[in-house]
């Protein structure tokens, strides 16, 4: 079975545990910007993007003001959070972030890679670096903590995926075949630079507690990053119920995550109040 999956059917009515308390040996640096960049740059870029769309003055004239700080930083700020909040996103996608993200699994870049538009990817070569001391991996807390015979029967098979990975290279096979040993919890090192529309979008998805738990603790990280540069773009990213309002995942029916409330039972809020205004002023209905 795959890490994440589309499956709606609830398998568990609680949230995962929070792996935020677990050393996973896994990291996510900010590499750029730091955060004068961010103060004295971005946040002037974004927005003069929102004011051009308002303003009779040319881009560089609202950049220039912004920059040397004509337009106060909590003026700029108060603008680009309700355009963000509106959903113009265009104007968010001027500013991109670049992780050294170190230390994940295999599991969770597959489903980091699926993320297609406004995000670009580097990942180290499985074909170009061969391990010769093994290749590391990635121990989930539910299999460190599971009956002592599982987990032993778990680490032999990894281990002994890397061994053989090991006595093929030494026979001669070329490391692009001898890699199709690797297990999923083999880990490994990307870059990755989203730009902030993109970053938002993926963080909605990712610190959702619908997530797998690995990708999950990766965007807690990501957050943690981008508030140290700056709190107020890394307040937007967080799960997507937060902007929606409400909960639309349809494993969180049961409202096990208690977030957001599910959109079930917003919508059956708003139809009950909508029956007893119709029966409050009859004739005001459609037609
Ligand atoms: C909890 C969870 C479970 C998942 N389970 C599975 C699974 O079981 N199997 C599986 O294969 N994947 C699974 N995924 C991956 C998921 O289907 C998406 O591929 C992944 O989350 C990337 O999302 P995205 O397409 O919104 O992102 P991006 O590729 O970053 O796209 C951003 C947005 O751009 C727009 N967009 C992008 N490309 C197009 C396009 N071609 N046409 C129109 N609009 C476009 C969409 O609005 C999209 O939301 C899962 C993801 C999550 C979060």
């Amino acid at each position: 079975m795959t890490a994440e999956t589309h499956d709606p059917t609830p398998t568990s009515s609680s949230i995962p545990r929070n792996p935020g308390r677990l050393d996973l040996g896994m990291r996510a640096t900010l590499v750029f910007p730091n955060r004068e960049i961010v103060e004295r740059y971005y946040v002037p870029l974004i927005y003069t993007a929102c004011r051009t769309c308002y303003s009779e003055l040319a881009p560089d004239d609202i950049f220039e003001r912004a920059v040397d700080g004509r337009i106060t930083p909590e003026k700029q700020r108060e603008l680009i959070g309700r355009v963000i909040e509106s959903g113009h996103g265009s104007t968010i996608e001027h500013v991109v972030f670049t992780f050294a993200i170190t230390g994940v699994s295999r599991t969770l870049s597959h489903q980091l890679v699926r993320h297609r538009v406004g995000v670009a990817f580097d990942q180290q070569s499985q074909r170009y670096v061969s391990y010769k001391k093994g290749a590391s991996t990635m121990l989930p807390a539910t299999i460190a903590e599971a009956d002592p015979q599982l987990r032993h029967q778990y680490e032999e098979q990894v281990e002994g995926a890397l061994e053989l990975y090991s006595e093929l290279l030494e026979a001669g096979v070329p490391g692009e075949d001898a890699r199709f040993v690797f297990p999923n919890a083999t880990r490994t090192n990307l870059v990755m630079t989203a730009n902030l529309r993109a970053l938002i979008h993926m963080s909605g998805l990712r610190l959702c507690t619908m997530a797998q738990w690995e990708i999950r603790r990766l965007f807690q990280l990501i957050r943690h990053e981008v508030f140290a540069v700056s709190p107020f773009l890394g307040s937007f990213l967080a799960p997507k119920c937060v902007p929606l309002g409400y909960c639309d995942e349809a494993a969180n029916r049961d409202e096990h995550c208690p977030i957001r409330p599910h959109k079930d039972r917003v919508l059956a809020a708003w139809a009950d109040r909508a029956g007893r205004t119709r029966s409050d002023h009859p004739g005001t209905g459609e037609t």
